[in-house]
């Protein structure tokens, strides 16, 4: 496994991959690797020839109040975690080298970054467009792998790369949790033990909100998680909304196929989750 500092020398040997006819797959991630990550690079290394993942806490992501300065970065931690999973590439460049001083370009998808977690992290999906187009552009990669966990950035990114034709094809992958059902996020800990406990709510909600859906109306669906979610202590809810699985619109009964996405405070950490859900035909 090679560690690579720099975005051009990352870039040629993306490229020497390319001529030499290998298919890459790239796993963008902040660090602090958890198994959500690891399933990750697992799947590319199945069907990829070279598995790059990248490393960076992406500055232009977080908002000024934000968690940047805390967020966990435990390196060495997670470069054992890459080299035990037979990555062939960590990409790990400094802030500056991907924004330099001079740096004017942003990636905006319009409308989707402006609803969900965007409405509360206003530059948020931006930063994170804007980052993953230059690492498309560092790594040319054939696949990226992208977490549902993180549903609104999922289908951001895929727009994007539609809409900018990439040539990479963005491949989601499920959402790893706990046996408690908590989703694992390296924001997780953050939390204290009780605040860990309290948060398996969310996820517990979230699944009987999937049985409700079966038969129920969907304002029925939502009202019902809000009460639930209304009633964990030490916490805020920044959105419980149902949204249109394929553009993030928000949901009628009649839309088939919806993801209920919610963020939720605990204490001090903000928590996101989704489930997937489906309208049995009659
Ligand atoms: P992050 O390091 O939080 O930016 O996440 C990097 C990638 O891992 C993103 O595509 C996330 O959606 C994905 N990811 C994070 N947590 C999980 C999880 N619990 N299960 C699956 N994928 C995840």
């Amino acid at each position: 496994m090679k560690v690579i500092k720099n975005a051009l020398q990352m870039q040629k040997i993306a490229l020497k991959h390319l001529r030499d006819g290998d298919e890459i797959g790239l796993v963008p991630t902040m660090g602090a690797l958890h198994e959500g990550h690891i399933s990750l690079l697992s799947k590319s290394e199945k069907n990829d020839d070279i598995t790059i993942v990248s490393i960076f806490v992406n500055p232009i992501q977080f908002g000024v109040n934000e968690d940047y300065l805390k967020y966990p970065r435990p390196i060495k931690k997670d470069l054992d975690i890459c080299r035990k999973n037979h990555v062939d590439y960590v990409f790990m460049p400094s802030v500056d080298d991907m924004f330099s001083q001079e740096h004017r370009t942003f990636v905006e998808v319009q409308k989707m970054q402006d609803i969900l977690c965007g409405l509360f992290r206003p530059a948020h999906f931006e930063g994170v467009a804007t980052v993953v187009s230059k690492l498309f552009n560092i790594s040319y990669p054939d696949r990226a792998y992208f977490g549902i966990k993180d549903f609104q950035q999922l289908k951001i990114l895929e727009r994007m790369a539609r809409d900018l034709n990439f040539r990479t094809k963005i491949i989601p992958c499920p959402t790893v949790r706990e046996r408690s059902g908590l989703a694992l996020s390296s924001r997780n800990s953050y939390l204290s033990e009780e605040e860990k406990n309290i948060s398996l709510k969310i996820s517990k909600t979230l699944k009987e909100a999937v049985h409700e859906f079966r038969n129920k109306d969907l304002n029925f669906v939502k009202r019902n998680v809000l009460n639930k979610l209304r009633k964990i202590p030490n916490s805020r809810i920044d959105y419980a909304e149902i949204v249109n699985f394929s553009n993030l619109s928000i949901a009628d009964n009649n839309t088939k196929r919806v993801v209920f996405a919610v963020a939720v405070w605990i204490g001090k950490t903000r928590l996101i989750d989704n489930v997937i859900m489906t309208k049995r035909s009659k």
